[in-house]
């Protein structure tokens, strides 16, 4: 996979009708066709949070797919190549993915695993933002990216040891309260160790949330 900066591969550019997997054409789809979808590979997790390191705040984690070499290939287009539609695709196939197993009724708000206002600001766009407002607009679900603020920077948690990624999180984020009750459903492209989605549901939680419920679309959690 060529990666070419956070910009679009300007072959996508001139050819924006074809596949950015596989270059086959695309029949009316948006930016991933319909075959390379289909080889992503669903997790069948259920409700898995009893295997994630860590997980204060957290009431439930959900993961659509394992995190392969096609499905890398498809965050690292949404989040460094500026492919905001395949961010569409992959959350369309979470949600049909998850569709009878996470009760979106039962949620008041989505809300993003927010970035830190300098890596927005040089990305562009929050790529959780991106997948919370497709399972908006599927689930009815209202999504608000300005209950929880990244206030301190961190650095990447890529190979970082569990501790130190719980560390390097740790009261890095400030949700907006009252949470009144509220249950939320955080939105992330990817469930690791789970210490930036604990992270996050804490400072929810801090607030007066009742509930926070993490789904991604995708999880290595099978190859640790
Ligand atoms: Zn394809």
């Amino acid at each position: 996979m060529p990666v070419l900066g956070r910009w679009p591969n300007p072959l996508e550019l001139l050819f924006p009708s074809l596949c950015v997997l596989c270059t086959a054409p695309l029949d009316g789809v948006k930016a991933v066709c319909t075959s390379c979808l289909e080889t992503l590979l669903p997790t069948g997790l259920g409700s898995w949070l009893d295997k994630a390191a860590v997980r204060e705040g957290l009431d439930k984690a959900w993961s659509a797919f394992w995190y392969d070499g096609t499905m890398q290939s498809l965050i690292h287009l949404l989040k460094y190549n500026g492919h905001r539609r395949v961010g569409k695709r992959i959350s369309e196939a979470a949600f049909h993915q998850l569709e009878g197993e996470v009760p979106w009724g039962h949620f008041d708000v989505l809300v993003p695993v927010p970035l830190h206002r300098t890596t927005r600001r040089e990305r562009g766009y929050n790529q959780s933002a991106v997948l919370a407002r497709t399972l908006g607009e599927l689930s009815g679900l209202p999504m608000n990216e300005r209950l929880v603020l990244r206030h301190r920077w961190t650095r990447s948690q890529t190979g970082l040891s569990v501790q130190e990624r719980r560390a390097n999180v740790e009261g890095s984020f400030r949700a907006a309260g009252p949470g009144a009750g509220r249950r939320v459903l955080l939105v992330d492209d990817v469930l690791t160790t789970g210490a930036t989605a604990s992270a996050c549901a804490q400072a929810l939680k801090a607030v007066g949330f009742s509930e926070v419920v993490v789904l991604t679309v995708a999880t290595p959690i099978k190859e640790k």
